[in-house]
Order: structure tokens, then C-alpha cells, then sequence
């Protein structure tokens, strides 16, 4: 069976990767409309790539002047009502979300309404509106596929029974390339460290988020609503291989894990070719040439992001979506070189003291939330600023 595919974030890390497994099977995949921010060229680049007719870009002012690089039969959705419009169209079976930060959420409402299959890769949209979303593709008997590789290791490991005999997911994490700083070494790091992941090679914002853990704290958000699993019973373990990519202990005491190279081509073909399994993306692992494979409770002390991002959960209003948001403005921050590593924690935390969310009534509410808290957030930043 061909799988007709929108690619939402096409022009990203996630996007290109995707593009690259779906190359070399164009006998099952068809992409059928692509889009991004503003990155006109590479959209027209991958557009002639695909022969893909439908394309969707956000900033309608980056279209200006650029349509001739098209084929004269593209047809453009812009804005956010064009990215609902593609996401709806008739053409496709399934959309594939790698636009970062909460843009794509719209989007993904709009293709769960018209039964579209989802390739989830941004996890804010789950952070963010995770109990909307998920409600939403249950009453809609639409399969969400978590692209996010933890989450598809965890996904892979419930298999058909779902999480009903799981007691306790266990999401890994590389634990990024600062674990053995000391406070007063992190308080010195720059954005060209921050950049530098050991293993992963990502967009920036998800980079600055492993190096903080903030990652992390958004994939315990991620998990419990994708997983419908409290708080408690998700626990992170720092794995530095980066081959085990998430586990589920079950009730009866078994633990499954789900291993592969550190490469997302493998979790997203296992997202596009689900339920059959596609040929492996890339050299499988030679277990025999490993020396050791270990595990280890993060510092929590160290990195705080863990614990605010639990609190976050329990306090069940939307301040996971503050959570974000804060975090979010924090990472900007720090990329322009406005606060320093440490400072963006700080943020986080001053800004949820400050708002800490509201119920979570509706989709809208936590939207809401969202704008108030890059407000609320980009105002404690400058309190920051001005103490140092
Ligand atoms: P990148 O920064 O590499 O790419 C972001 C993509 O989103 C680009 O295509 C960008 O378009 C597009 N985009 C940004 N804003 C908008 C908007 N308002 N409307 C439409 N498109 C927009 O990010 P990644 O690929 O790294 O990450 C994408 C998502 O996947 C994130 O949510 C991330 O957390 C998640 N993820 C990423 C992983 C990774 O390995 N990279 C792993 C797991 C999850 P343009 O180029 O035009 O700006």
C-alpha cells in the first residue's frame, strides 16, 4: 500500500531525515504537500526532489518574488488557516508534524478531524495540548505514531496491548554533554558548547534542551499523555551509549527495551511503514563489538528542569504548557546571548512562580497560556539581565 504524505517542518532536521528514509522507498511513500516557516528555497528544492504539487509555508511574506521557483501547477497554503487547509487535504492518508515549537498545533487538530493518520515528531504540541489532542484522536479513531525516539521506543515496547500491564516506562536520555560539570563550570557554558550534543544531531532549540535536560522534563510530559501514565511511574535513567532508547517494565516484572543506532531514521521509518517494518535505515548495531552499556539517576540537583517539569504535571492546570513556553523564550535567550546557561532554568522557574498556569478547560486555554507565559517569561529575562 502507498502511503500519501503531507510533511509538516520539511525543511528541518526532522523533516530531512524523514525525506531520506522515504527516498529510498518511493514505491511505498508519496509526498503529496510539504511545508515550513519560510525556507523557501529548500521547500522548492525538496518540491522539484518529490514533485510534490502542494506546499505550505507560514510567513506568506517569504513567498514574495519566490513562487517562480515552483512549478507553474504548485498550489500555496500560507498561514496558519493554509497549514490547516493542507493538513486537511483530501489527497493525503497521513501527515508527518516536525514543525518545532506550538504552530503545528492547529495543523494537527485539522488532520485528526479529517482522519488522517499522525507521525507525531513535535513534542510540544503533546506538552502543551497533550489531553486535547489525545482525546481528540481517540474519538476520531485516529492513530497517533510517536516519531520522538524514546516515546517510539516505548511505543514499540507496549506493542498491541497499549500501556494497560505497563507499571513503569523508563525514558533514557544521553544525558547531554555537560553530567559531569560542576555548577560553577555550567554557569560558564557557551552556545557554541551547548550546540555541540555528543551523540544526536538535531535543531538548535532541541540541542540547548538536552543540554539543559529540559528535554527531558518535556518528555515526561510527552509520555504521560501519550501513554495516559502519571508522573510517578515515568523515571528518566542517563544512558550515554544512547542505544537503549526507552524501556516498559510490565506488572508481571518484565522489562522490555527497545534498542537501535542513535539515528532517527530508524524511529521514523518505523512511524511511516507501521504496522509493517520497513528494511533498516542505516548499519544495525554489532552488540558484540560494545563494551558496556550503563545506567544512572540524573542529578536532579544539578538539573532542576526534571523536578519543575514533574511539578508542572501534578499541578493538573495547563502550567506544563508555562513550562514550555518559559522555556521556550529562556532558549532564545540564550542563544542570542542575552542570559547565560544557567540563567535559563532561572527563567523557567521565576516564571512559573509568577504564572503558574490556569485549568485546563479547553485547547484554547492552553494556547492562551502559552502567549501569557512567553509574556510573563520574556519579562522575568529582563530582570535577569539586569542583575548581571
Ligand atoms: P528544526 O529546527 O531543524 O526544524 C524546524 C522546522 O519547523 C523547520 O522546517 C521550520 O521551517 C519549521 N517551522 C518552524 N516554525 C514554523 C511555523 N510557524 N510554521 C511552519 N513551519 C515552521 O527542528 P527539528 O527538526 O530538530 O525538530 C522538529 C520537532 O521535532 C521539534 O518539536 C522537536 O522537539 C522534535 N524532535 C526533534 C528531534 C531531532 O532529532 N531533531 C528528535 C525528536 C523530536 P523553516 O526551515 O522554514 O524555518
Amino acid at each position: 500500500m502507498v502511503r500519501n504524505i503531507v510533511i509538516f517542518g520539511a525543511t528541518g532536521s526532522v523533516g530531512t531525515s524523514a525525506l531520506n528514509v522515504i527516498d529510498r522507498h518511493r514505491e511505498r511513500f508519496n509526498v503529496v504537500g510539504i511545508a515550513a516557516n519560510g525556507n523557501v528555497e529548500k521547500l522548492a528544492q525538496v518540491a522539484h526532489k518529490f514533485s510534490v504539487e502542494n506546499v505550505g509555508i507560514f510567513d506568506p511574506v517569504a513567498l514574495n518574488g519566490k513562487t517562480s521557483l515552483f512549478a507553474p501547477s504548485t498550489e500555496f497554503f500560507t498561514g496558519e488557516v493554509g497549514l490547516c487547509e493542507l493538513a486537511r487535504l483530501p489527497s493525503a492518508d497521513s501527515i508527518l508534524m516536525a514543525i518545532v515549537g506550538t504552530a503545528g498545533v492547529y495543523p494537527t487538530v485539522a488532520a485528526i478531524e479529517s482522519g488522517k493518520t499522525i507521525l507525531l515528531a513535535s513534542k510540544e504540541i503533546l506538552v502543551v495540548a497533550g489531553k486535547f489532542i489525545g482525546a481528540l484522536a481517540r474519538e476520531n479513531a485516529v492513530p497517533l505514531l510517536p516519531i520522538d525516539s524514546e516515546h517510539n521506543a516505548i511505543f514499540q515496547c507496549l506493542g498491541r496491548g497499549g500501556s494497560e500491564f505497563a507499571s513503569r516506562l523508563i525514558i533514557t536520555a544521553s544525558g547531554g554533554p555537560f553530567q559531569n560539570f560542576s555548577r560553577e563550570e555550567l554557569e560558564r557554558v557557551t552556545v557554541e558548547q551547548a550546540l555541540r550534543h555528543p551523540v544526536w544531531s538535531m535543531g538548535k532549540k532541541i540541542t540547548i534542551d538536552s543540554a539543559t535536560m529540559a528535554n527531558k522534563g518535556l518528555e515526561i510530559m510527552e509520555a504521560a499523555w501519550l501513554f495516559s501514565m502519571p508522573s510517578e511511574k515515568i523515571d528518566v535513567l542517563i544512558h550515554p551509549q544512547c542505544l537503549v532508547h526507552s524501556m516498559v517494565e510490565f506488572r508481571d516484572g518484565s522489562l522490555l527495551a527497545q534498542m537501535c543506532p542513535p539515528n532517527m531514521e530508524f524511529p521514523i521509518s518505523n512511524c511511516l511503514f507501521f504496522p509493517e517494518r520497513g528494511h533498516s535505515p542505516a548499519q544495525a548495531m554489532d552488540l558484540g563489538a560494545m563494551k558496556c552499556l550503563t545506567f544512572s539517576a540524573p542529578d536532579v540537583e544539578k538539573f532542576p528542569n526534571l523536578s519543575i517539569a514533574r511539578e508542572c504535571l501534578s499541578s493538573g492546570n495547563n502550567a506544563c504548557a508555562v513550562f514550555q513556553a518559559a522555556n521556550e523564550v529562556a532558549v532564545e535567550a540564550f542563544l542570542d546571548g542575552r542570559i547565560g546557561f544557567t540563567q535559563m532554568g532561572d527563567a523557567v522557574s521565576m516564571a512559573l512562580d509568577a504564572y503558574g498556569g490556569e485549568p485546563m478547560t479547553t485547547l484554547e486555554s492552553c494556547l492562551n497560556s502559552v502567549s501569557e507565559a512567553r509574556k510573563v517569561a520574556a519579562d522575568v529575562l529582563r530582570k535577569i539581565a539586569r542583575r548581571t
